[in-house]
């Protein structure tokens, strides 16, 4: 079986409080068709969703970023038509929360990937190069084959997300597909 994780695809990572802005406007039709076409196939979706509380000061992101992706709030749901796919397929796609950069960091995500056979992650969402590329180093590290859709990752920093795709292509020695690196 194979998993598509999508990570931080939230209204505060794409136009809120803490945004991409455009680039990552821009995959959210790409982000949709991989969604429907993993679904479709019977293999595993899980959206890792950044989660914090407001008045989090012991967080290590409370020193780096203005407020974001705060328990409770709109901002914390997923982006435009990613929503809606979501919202259609609640019962076929996992929702997780995670308080990290990585989507491995305090989940049990690699607990659920070994349970269903995983035998190749496939990352998109945004950023580049935190989010995505934290969650690429750790499944790395824990050994999954992995795949990069560099069509459906984003970052407000256009030499951070090339760098990392090149990192993930040429460090971690991942496939990146849909152009770039
Ligand atoms: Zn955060």
């Amino acid at each position: 079986m194979k998993a598509l994780i999508v990570i931080d695809y939230t209204v505060d990572f794409v136009n809120g409080k803490l945004p991409c802005g455009e680039p990552a406007v821009k995959i959210e039709e790409r982000i949709g068709q991989l969604i429907g076409q993993f679904v479709a196939d019977g293999d595993w979706v899980a959206m890792a969703v950044d989660l914090h509380d407001e008045h989090d000061t012991l967080h290590p992101e409370h020193r780096l970023f203005p407020p974001h992706n705060i328990r409770g709030t709109d901002g914390r749901q997923l982006y435009g038509k990613v929503d809606s796919i979501y919202q259609a397929n609640r019962d076929r796609i996992y929702w997780m929360d995670k308080t990290r950069y990585s989507a491995f960091c305090g989940t049990d995500l690699d607990l659920k990937l070994s349970e269903r056979e995983v035998s190749e992650i496939h990352l998109c969402g945004v950023c580049t190069d935190i989010c995505v590329l934290h969650t690429a180093v750790d499944a790395y590290n824990k050994g999954y084959r992995t795949t990069i859709h560099a069509d459906a990752v984003a970052s407000f920093n256009p030499a951070g997300h090339e760098w990392a795709l090149g990192h993930f292509r040429n460090v971690l020695g991942f496939t990146v597909v849909g152009g770039g690196a």
